[in-house]
């Protein structure tokens, strides 16, 4: 990124994108006398897989800054229970959700968080549970989750409690970007001179199963197992998706392995709308460093890496499975070039995020889906779209990254596991627009090799081969 984009808002420019044009500076100025409520039912307040939830939607809507500016939290008065990441254990869970929230901008902002609903009624609220909210509300989206699957929508959903031994948080964080989404959409249309089509609110609830990429409500993955190795995994480039990985195997439980986080760049201001393990006080420290606390008291050691995959690797890494999260389709095909035995790739582009895995180079690479411009169009490809033009600086916004993030992780799960998702060699993309899209089955996407690509010379299989043998 350039200095002159330093002060950029990244969701400034989506907002513009989406809507056809800038938000007018009035009607930005009545967002702080409209709170968003945020709100949790008293039994989803109790569990950690509540907390979560509600601590990772008060981080995503807390990052829309401006087009949040004020939000209430309201919460059961309980504690916060150990293992959820950005809450301190032990403290009240409103008045520390509060205290999350005003970690996230500078002293003297002008944003306005508070613990507890007030006597009013709200135009928007994010209730996480299936009760009503505690206030009135002209338009609430309910968010709800189990072990592997996500609900949000205008109906609560109920999910039966389950009575996992290990704690499984995929669902809980994918179900907080998706509410996050649907706050998002409202508040846009709220700013919006007509009825954009960029942006469609959900008609109906959803459910997505993370373990099969199943939308009927019918299905539910396995329990994690007692012991889950991840063995030595790099996380290439720790800004908005890498983090957002990063705090998915912070939020895991009792995994094991080793994580090389891998980033050469220190923390921008305007890093803070989408890097989701930072605080406004982390301004200049380095991102490695930064990812490395939210790992800190977890059962994975931490490797930093204060450098960037190039011709080479790092000379410290060692892993053979990398979550991709890059900025450039250049970035990927370096790191493509190396040829490592896993790559679990996340990418945005505006609205739109997409999740690719690329294991034993079956299927399409990574280069496949990002080739170097010709200047020409590329070639259709049944996932056409997937190709990535590098533009600076991105429109994008905070929940579009942190949705891909923890996808990328839901993918490395599932593939140590053994089991088998449908994100495979024919199938290995998937795709949503998270403004204007819905989760549903087609957001998987199958995708070819190109004929033309590196991955399917003889040269490149016998150097594959070598370097696995190495
Ligand atoms: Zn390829």
């Amino acid at each position: 990124m350039g200095e002159s984009f330093e002060h950029v808002s990244r969701a400034g420019l989506l907002a513009a994108e989406v809507l056809g044009h800038a938000p007018a500076a009035e009607r930005l100025a009545g967002l702080p006398g409209e709170p968003v409520l945020l709100a949790i039912g008293a039994a989803e307040a109790a569990t950690r897989r509540g907390q979560l939830l509600l601590a990772t939607a008060a981080n995503l809507l807390g990052r829309l800054f401006v087009f949040a500016p004020a939000i209430d939290v309201d919460a059961a008065p309980v504690s916060v229970v150990p293992g959820v990441p950005g809450l301190r254990a032990g403290r009240p869970l409103g008045a520390e959700v509060q205290t999350f929230l005003e970690s996230l901008s500078p002293p003297a902002s002008p944003f306005r968080y508070r613990a507890g609903a007030a006597a009013v009624s709200y135009r928007t609220a994010l209730v996480i549970g299936d009760r009503p909210p505690p206030a009135p509300v002209r338009d609430a989206v309910f968010v709800g989750a189990d072990a592997w699957r996500a609900a949000v929508g205008p109906e609560p959903v109920s999910l039966p409690a389950g009575g996992e031994d290990v704690f499984n948080p995929l669902g809980a964080l994918v179900a907080a970007a998706l509410g996050a989404a649907e706050i998002a959409k409202r508040i846009f249309l709220r700013l919006a001179e007509g009825h954009p089509a960029t942006i469609t609110p959900l008609e109906r609830s959803v459910t997505w199963d993370l373990w099969q990429h199943r939308f009927d409500g019918t299905t539910a993955g396995p329990a994690l197992p007692r012991r889950l190795d991840l063995g030595r995994i790099a996380v290439a480039g720790v800004g908005a998706i890498g983090s957002a990985a990063t705090l998915a195997l912070a939020a895991l439980e009792d995994v094991t392995g080793t994580v090389e986080l891998v980033d050469d760049d220190t923390l921008s201001v305007t890093n803070l709308e989408r890097v989701v393990t930072a605080r406004a006080a982390d301004v200049g420290r380095r991102k490695v460093d930064v990812a490395a606390r939210a790992l800190r008291g977890t059962s994975l050691g931490t490797v930093r890496m204060a450098a960037r995959f190039a011709i080479h690797a790092p000379a410290a890494s060692a892993a053979e499975t990398i979550l991709v999260g890059v900025d450039s389709g250049a970035a990927r095909r370096r790191i493509m070039n190396l040829l490592p035995h896993a790559v679990y790739n996340g990418g945005t582009q505006g609205s739109e995020l997409l999740v690719s895995r690329h294991v034993g180079l079956e299927g399409p690479c990574l280069e496949c889906l990002y080739p170097e411009s010709t200047g020409a169009p590329p070639a259709a490809q049944e996932c056409g779209r997937a190709v990535v033009v590098d533009e600076l600086p991105e429109a994008t916004i905070g929940f579009v990254s942190a949705l891909a993030g923890f996808l990328m992780v839901a993918e490395l799960v599932k593939d140590r596991m053994g089991g088998a998702g449908p994100l495979d060699a024919a199938r290995p993309v998937a795709r949503l627009d998270a403004l204007g899209g819905t989760p549903e089955a087609s957001c998987v996407e199958a995708y070819r090799p190109r004929r033309d690509c590196f991955c399917q010379s003889p040269e490149t299989r016998r150097r594959a081969r070598r370097t696995r043998r190495a």
